[in-house]
């Protein structure tokens, strides 16, 4: 436990990806800083547990952000953090209910489009991949969205004119360039891409953020040695190398203000620690419930984000030989054109490597495998005493999932575990299980988004409900722009 007399520059509350990269860049240019982490591992929704010798992510499986402009690439680069990421290719597998199409990041996916959806789709392809191309490249010059005071100067800072093209999608969705009359096929693939990246279909996609997370197979997916979590260990590591801490199992009770300025944090236990900054790098419900003293303003924009998403999740280990050789890492599993997508009707299915002993120690597979699904459902389902039901429902949808990419694996699996929102909430905190931020409409990906200042000075936000919203690499945008802040804020230069 903390003796009351410590004090820092900086307190970090979460250390999943998006408070590890914040508190590592502040250690690295002199904060001294302490993250407070609930949990007994790092990593959050891109963390992992172990089971009788599997190695599990538990949420985040698809890694993005290595490529030549990725953020974690860059930030390990200026923490000089080394993490090894191999580039993996194809991207995913993609299974609609009458075809398989392979999203390839290379010069294979233009002949696989044109095979699976035809020319008539060519132009919207295109107008996509020109999109991202100017999205991506304002992403790596860091603006700071949405724009308020602060946020003029560094998205003046980082637009140039060949961005202005940007300025004709604001406020369309990803709907108004695909081809009228578009067939189910392409829109239930487009639709399905989107859920995982956006948390919405084409109709309520932002524009810009839909085309940039349409685009994620070409800007490169990798590999890391220990799986997702690989990246939370690491900036674990770099953390205490620049001599800051995380307290592991030490939970944030309340953030403390003064004349209206955020002055440290009560744990648990009671015990008072003060800083000259709160980076709050955990949901902005979380926050609100830490700090009422973010006023009725914030409360009323974070009410209007469109949030409903949890995740049902099965963790499956597969012996040695169950998987095909060269059967790839990653899939989307769509089992109906009729139905809505989440609720087990799509589903992300990931394997660990072959021989990749360092998550499966037989030699078999640690399998994740998710799907959206509305945390309301199993609010109703608790109050009605159904929550077994819809349980062993989610568990069978998830096993026919694994079933479509590996036929008979489902049945020889060593381990079958579940979780659904509850099990995320007692995990990460996250109230009612919400994961995944905010749906990316036009709204909420421009001007509707929360930023990483709050209404309480010195009290910062980031994370997946802060801009630019989910992904380990949304979220390391957003922490690194917020840590950015507080060092300016405090004296300390980057
Ligand atoms: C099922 C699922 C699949 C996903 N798939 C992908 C994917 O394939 N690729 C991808 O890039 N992203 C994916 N994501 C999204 C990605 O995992 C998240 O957007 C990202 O990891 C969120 O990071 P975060 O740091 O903002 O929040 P979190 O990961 O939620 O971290 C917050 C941390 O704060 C801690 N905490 C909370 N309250 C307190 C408190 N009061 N005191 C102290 N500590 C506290 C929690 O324990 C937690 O560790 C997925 C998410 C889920 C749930």
């Amino acid at each position: 436990m903390l003796p009351k007399s410590d004090s820092y520059d900086v307190i970090v509350i979460g250390g999943g990806v998006a408070g590890l990269t914040a508190a590592a860049i502040l250690a690295h240019y002199g904060a001294r800083t302490v993250v407070y982490e609930r949990h007994n591992v790092p990593g959050g929704c891109a963390s992992f547990y172990q089971r009788d010798g599997y190695r599990f992510d538990v949420g985040a499986t698809l890694v993005g952000g290595f490529g030549l402009r990725g953020v974690h690439r860059s930030l390990n680069a200026e923490l000089d953090i080394d993490v090894s990421a191999r580039a993996i290719e194809p991207s995913m597998v993609i299974h609609l209910p009458d075809d398989t199409v392979v999203r390839y990041g290379d010069e294979r996916w233009a002949p696989e489009r044109r095979r699976a959806f035809g020319e008539a789709a060519e132009p919207f392809w295109q107008r996509q991949e020109r999109i991202a191309e100017l999205a991506w490249d304002l992403s790596t010059r860091f603006p700071a969205l949405p724009v308020d005071a602060f946020g003029v100067r560094t998205l003046a800072r980082a637009v140039r004119p060949r961005h202005l093209p940007l300025v004709a999608t604001l406020g369309r969705t990803v709907d108004a360039i695909l081809p009228r009359g578009a067939d189910r096929r392409l829109r239930t693939f487009i639709d399905a891409q989107l859920l995982i990246t956006a948390q919405c279909d084409a109709r309520r996609a932002d524009l810009a953020y839909g085309c940039t997370a349409l685009d994620l197979a070409r800007e490169g997916t990798f590999h890391l040695a220990d799986g997702t979590s690989t990246i939370a260990t690491a900036l674990a590591r770099a953390i205490r190398r620049a001599g800051s801490r995380i307290a592991y199992g030490t939970a944030v009770a309340s953030i403390g203000t003064q004349r209206g300025r955020a002055c440290g944090v009560r744990l648990d236990d009671g015990t008072f620690v003060a800083a000259r900054a709160v980076v709050a790098a955990i949901p902005a419900q979380n926050v609100v419930r830490l700090c009422p003293d973010v006023g009725p303003f914030y409360r009323a924009r974070l009410a209007a984000l469109p949030q409903r998403w949890g995740a049902a999740a099965l963790f499956c280990g597969l012996p040695p030989g169950v998987v095909p050789s060269g059967t790839a890492s990653h899939h989307q599993v769509v089992a109906s054109y009729d139905e809505p997508l989440g609720e087990g009707i799509t589903a992300f299915v990931s394997f660990s490597d072959e021989g990749e002993t360092r998550r499966a120690r037989r030699g078999g597979r640690a399998v994740t495998i998710t799907t959206h699904t509305d945390v309301a459902r199993w609010e109703r389902a608790h109050r009605d005493g159904r929550t077994d039901a819809l349980r062993a429902e989610y568990r069978r949808l998830l096993g026919s999932a694994l079933e479509r990419i590996v036929p008979g694996a489902f049945a020889r699996a060593e381990i079958v575990e579940f979780a659904d929102p509850h099990t995320y909430e007692r995990y990460t905190g996250r109230l009612r299980g919400l994961v995944g931020g905010a749906a990316q409409t036009p709204a909420v990906a421009t001007l509707g988004a929360l930023s990483h200042r709050t209404p309480v000075r010195g009290l910062y936000a980031c994370g997946d409900t802060t801009f630019p919203g989910q992904s380990t690499v949304g979220v390391s945008l957003s922490a690194r722009t917020a840590a950015y802040a507080v060092l300016g804020r405090l004296g300390f230069r980057p």
